[in-house]
């Protein structure tokens, strides 16, 4: 039978025995779990062992295109990764964009699973018809952009130059914040996924494949990518980009809100990419200062001026798109000859080592990128561990004796500089920060924990739940905590989603800012409709950038429909979502987790409030919130745990 959408198969891996095997899956599997991350859910949550050992033998790791990856619909090139995350000991996932995610597809897989772990370093070649581990020991020790470089030169391929997701030194020495690269340093960062990579000693998976991935009705698919185009092509002429920051003061001082339309942050994206929010977020209250102790106060316009989203589009040589993007958020810059290629800096980059730690050294933030991309360690979380680091020096808990010499001063670029390098190395004192704050707290002790933010063991994102209480939530109940790619109240304004499913809450035109803090019920049926969305996005393969152009412009369900020959209404796709979602937390149930330790630390929370800045004054009742979002799907509101009566009732039972 001719599928479409789908390629119908997976390949599973045996690295202990040395094994390659193909499986067929029944379509039924694919119309309950869709592709991407719902098929990662239900094959993960089957087949790892309760208590297994995430960098043990017994824990397996996905690589994963989205349902739609490949079937001519736009926006839809993202890969995932999904396995035990070391880092949280739940569930994790990690996606990224670029090029590789079709190639899974035109190998004739749905998915890669992985078990076991190799005696030796190995890396795992699959095309259409060889499928085999090699010797990988020539190339354990380089970074990313090396073993890429390495393997599309001299790996031995049916001819085409094949696609590469590796591990740099993070990932090797099993560093908990280490992530998986693709095209010279994009990195799937989250959860600590490139630890379980490294541990299993595969150093990368290389693919180069010939099939063809077919959709049920192609016209339909280009009918709708002309919809979508024509938002995407709307760009009105621009304003210098230190003038975002006065948008972003102005959101601030008004006491009222415009629900807001994601074509003015897709014209942002696409002139700018996500350094756009530089300025921006800090002047609204978005971005977290100085660890999350500061405030927009004291990182205001003149000091974040430094990074200001021209800085970055002036360093760029040419923009860089995902497959299947006509955006093209990304860009390609160029740092003096030092690095002729590096991938710009992301927004969460930028703030991660910038306001948030008090650095207005832009060169070194640009230096720190591709350090770190190249290492494969997570910048959000290598920031936060050098924030952690910043603060304990200033509260004393250590000192130079025991930093090896390095002043650990607020803003000090060349002490972060030298920390990061330790950090990758896993040297000095960098190694008790290359695992993460919550590791670095049990090494340092002392009380350090009173300079730890942390969402089940996760280092948050660089948005504050103080200014969109739906980041302290989404934060807060995701089976992958401290993640701001899976929901916001803003998030949910642009999606635009009462537009076309049924039941879910509809934003008036305005509303008083106070009013976000005041509901939690509503607060909570509002992000539960985000994580269904956001569910059907990563199993799509779809970038969240395209989701926020508005359910009218860019027509997820339509597209699946399309794609598959199914014909299922939103609401139909959001009930999937919705039993997706359970599994994944299911899962976390079944391997010991406590969903309420996922609450993000106090202070994030405005406990105590702020004196000053933009978020003075807040705080979130996050308890309420998580107990109504949990009432949403079903599960037990004083715990978050689905009991099996919700998961027989949607078809989650083993
Ligand atoms: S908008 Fe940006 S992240 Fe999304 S697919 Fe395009 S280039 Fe990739």
């Amino acid at each position: 039978m001719k599928r479409t959408g789908y390629m119908g198969k997976i390949l599973t891996v045996d690295l202990s025995e040395g094994t390659i095997r193909e499986e067929t899956l029944p379509d039924d599997v694919y119309r309950k779990y869709l592709g991407g991350m719902g098929l990662a859910a239900r094959i993960l949550y089957d087949r790892i062992p309760a208590g297994a050992d995430p960098l043990g033998p017994d824990n397996m790791l996905g690589f994963l295109p989205g349902l739609l990856t490949g079937t001519g619909s736009l926006f839809t090139g993202r890969w995932m990764v999904a396995g035990k995350s070391p880092l949280t000991g739940g569930w994790g996932d990690a996606n990224c964009g670029g090029t590789f995610s079709p190639e899974i597809k035109r190998c004739g897989y749905d998915g890669i699973f992985i078990r076991g772990v190799s005696p030796t370093p190995v890396y795992l070649y699959v095309d259409g018809h060889t499928r085999e581990l090699r010797d990988a020991s020539a190339l354990w020790g380089l970074d990313t952009v090396e073993t890429e470089a390495w393997l599309k030169t001299n790996a031995k391929t049916g001819g085409k130059k094949p696609k590469v997701a590796c591990i740099g030194p993070a990932g090797e020495q099993v560093s908990l914040i280490s992530g998986i690269a693709t095209d010279q340093g994009r990195l799937a960062a989250r959860s600590g996924l490139g630890a379980v990579m490294g541990a299993k000693r595969l150093k990368a998976v290389v693919l180069s494949g010939q099939k063809r991935i077919m959709a049920h009705n192609r016209e339909e698919m280009k009918r709708l990518s002309r919809i979508c185009n024509k938002w995407v092509r709307f760009q009105p002429p621009f304003v210098p980009g230190p003038m975002t920051a006065l948008v972003g003061a102005l959101l601030r001082i008004l006491p009222a809100a415009v629900t807001q339309d994601g074509l003015l942050y897709k014209i942002l994206l696409k002139k700018w990419g996500t350094v756009s929010m530089n300025q921006m977020s800090p002047e609204m209250g978005d971005a977290p200062i100085q660890n999350w102790k500061g405030s927009s106060r004291d990182w205001g316009f003149r000091k974040s001026y430094s990074s200001h989203p021209g800085v970055f589009s002036r360093r760029e040589t040419v923009k860089f798109h995902c497959y299947a993007c006509p955006l093209g958020c990304g860009g390609i810059c160029t740092m003096d000859g030092k690095y002729p290629h590096t991938h710009k800096p992301e927004y969460e980059t930028v703030l991660a080592f910038g306001g948030f730690c008090l650095n207005q050294d832009v060169d070194a933030i640009f230096y720190l990128n591709e350090l770190l991309n190249r290492a494969g360690m997570d910048t959000i979380s290598a920031g936060h561990a050098v924030a952690f680091a910043l603060e304990c020096y200033e509260a004393g808990i250590i000192g130079r004796e025991d930093t090896g010499g390095l002043e650990l001063t607020w803003g000090n670029s060349e002490a972060i500089v030298a920390l990061v390098e330790q950090m990758v190395r896993r040297e000095g004192f960098g190694h008790v920060l290359a695992d993460g704050v919550r590791q670095a707290v049990h090494r340092i002790g002392k009380g350090s924990e009173a300079c730890a933010v942390l969402a089940g063991g996760q280092e948050p994102a660089m948005h504050d739940g103080r200014n969109d209480p739906g980041f302290a939530l989404h934060y807060s109940v995701e089976p992958t905590p401290g993640r701001h790619t899976l929901g916001a109240h803003l998030y949910y304004e642009m999606f635009q989603l009462w537009k076309v499913v049924r039941g879910v809450p509809r934003m008036p035109p305005m509303y008083l800012k106070g009013s976000k803090y005041r509901n939690p019920r509503r607060q909570a049926a509002i992000a539960a409709a985000n994580s269904r969305f956001m569910t059907l996005v990563n199993c799509t393969g779809a970038c969240l950038f395209a989701a926020f152009l508005g359910a009218r412009r860019f027509r997820l369900f339509d597209w699946i429909n399309a794609a598959t020959g199914w014909d299922l209404a939103p609401n139909d796709y959001m009930d999937l979502a919705g039993a997706i979602h359970t599994l994944k937390q299911a899962f976390n149930v079944k391997h010991g987790l406590e969903p309420r330790d996922f609450k993000i630390s106090d202070r994030a929370l405005g406990r105590p409030p702020q004196r000053e800045g933009a978020n003075k004054g807040r705080s979130i009742d996050i308890e309420a919130m998580m107990t109504h979002y949990w009432e949403q799907f079903g599960w037990d509101p004083q715990t978050g745990k689905p009991d099996r009566q919700i998961m027989e009732k949607l078809g989650n039972a083993a």
